[in-house]
């Protein structure tokens, strides 16, 4: 049997013939591009590998806005096939973070709440990996407290004016447009009633958006400050006040995919390959037989929930469950491949060390973004009946 960490988990298949032809076809366009040095697999591509070319090609083929209906220029397939994407490009370290957020959480958020008028305006675009989103919910007050967000929207006219401040908002420098979350009703301490989404086309002149630099340098995610913004009625997505239950419903899209524990499995790729190629000690065999166990368990429960959301079900609990274990996983497999492979985490010191140290170096957002381990374990608690 193949290792299943470089034949990308084989002997769980849950694939039907179509989708198992999916797969070897996005396996071999990325082993092509790789060879052809399109580009060099990196961990957590999907927050930092920005290529629209990459992302355009994705959508000439057909494998973004899979799920989609036709008439707004997707391809009507299922989540599952759109997982069965995922989890490639994802393995192979694709730069895939252009058009993540808008093919992942804004296209099923658009078919679910959005008029005709803005499914016509944005879905193509999606499809296409032409149209890039970011998503404001975090503010300075609120992150893991997201009912608290001040951010307020006030009807002016036949237009809203907008604003206040949105925080760590990945990609808002290179998106077309962005969902924020704002209160359009009643106070504060209303928490999460009077809440509504809108959608800000970007740039826009009232909108600024300030760079914050993380660990390793980069500047993937942004203060956004809104002047007075002005938008048009037509920028309200959904209901007016009905932004919360909106929010919550896009979440199970944000928590359970395979991106929540792949995002460092081209470094156990990356090592593998090393190990079979220079041999290995009964210590690194055991390491990799762990890591691929934990990884393969993963994949079923993320699955489990695609399966859920496809037959139109609310699997938050178990998506909340995928996440705090995934990103758990993500984290534990840098520091025992670091430890198993007695390699220094270095750029510049080869192709495995620079992989280390992109591993090392996104770690402390793995259990941060898309929500905190400890609100993840007490949605767990909540949904046990326990608060
Ligand atoms: C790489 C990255 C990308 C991100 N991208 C986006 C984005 O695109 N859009 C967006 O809106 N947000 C984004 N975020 C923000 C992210 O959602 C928040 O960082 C997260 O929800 C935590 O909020 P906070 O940073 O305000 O921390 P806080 O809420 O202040 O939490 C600080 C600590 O206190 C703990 N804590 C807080 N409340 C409780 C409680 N009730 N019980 C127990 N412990 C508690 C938390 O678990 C955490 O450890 C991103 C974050 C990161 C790291």
């Amino acid at each position: 049997m193949s290792a299943p960490a470089l034949d990308a988990h084989t002997p769980f298949s849950i694939d039907s013939e179509r989708l198992d032809s999916v797969r070897a076809d996005v396996r071999t366009f990325l082993r092509a591009e790789i060879d052809a040095g399109t580009f060099v697999p990196a961990c957590d591509s999907w927050m930092s590998g920005f290529d629209p070319e990459f992302s355009a090609r994705l959508g000439s083929r057909g494998w973004l806005g899979v799920t989609i209906p036709e008439q707004y220029g997707g391809h009507g397939g299922s989540q599952l096939e759109r997982v069965v994407i995922a989890e490639e490009v994802l393995a192979h370290g694709a730069p895939v973070a252009a058009h993540w957020i808008a093919d992942r959480q804004m296209a099923p958020s658009l078919l679910n709440f959005g008029t005709e008028d803005q499914r016509q305006k944005y879905l193509p675009g999606i499809a296409r990996g032409e149209t890039f989103f970011a998503i404001g919910m975090s503010e300075p007050e609120a992150g893991s407290d997201l009912a608290a967000v001040r951010t307020r929207a006030v009807v002016d006219g036949d237009s809203w004016r907008l604003n206040g401040t949105k925080l760590w908002t990945t990609g808002a420098h290179l998106a077309h447009a962005m969902v924020v979350l704002a209160r359009t009703d009643g106070e504060i301490g209303d928490r999460q009633k009077g809440l509504s989404q809108f959608v800000v086309d970007l740039p826009h002149p009232s909108v600024e958006i300030r760079p914050i630099h993380s660990i390793d340098g980069e500047a993937h995610f942004n203060e956004v400050v809104f002047h007075d913004a002005h938008l048009p009625q037509s920028a309200l997505l959904g209901e007016r006040g009905q932004g919360w239950t909106q929010v919550m419903s896009e979440l199970a899209f944000e928590r359970s995919g395979p991106e929540r524990y792949l995002s460092t499995m081209p470094l156990l790729r990356a090592w593998v390959e090393e190990l079979r190629r220079d041999g290995s000690s009964e210590e690194q065999q055991r390491t990799v037989g762990l890591l691929t166990a934990r990884a393969s368990t993963l994949r079923q429960m993320s699955q489990q929930v695609a399966r859920e959301l496809s037959a139109g079900g609310h699997p938050d609990v178990l998506a909340a469950m995928v996440k705090d274990l995934g990103s758990t996983f993500e984290g534990e497999l840098v520091e025992q491949v670091r430890r198993a492979s007695g390699v220094e985490p270095r750029f510049g010191g080869g192709r495995f060390a620079e992989l280390l140290a992109q591993g090392v170096l996104h770690t402390p957002a793995f259990t941060l973004r898309g929500g905190t381990n400890e609100i993840l374990r007490s949605i767990i608690g909540r949904g046990m009946g326990l608060r």
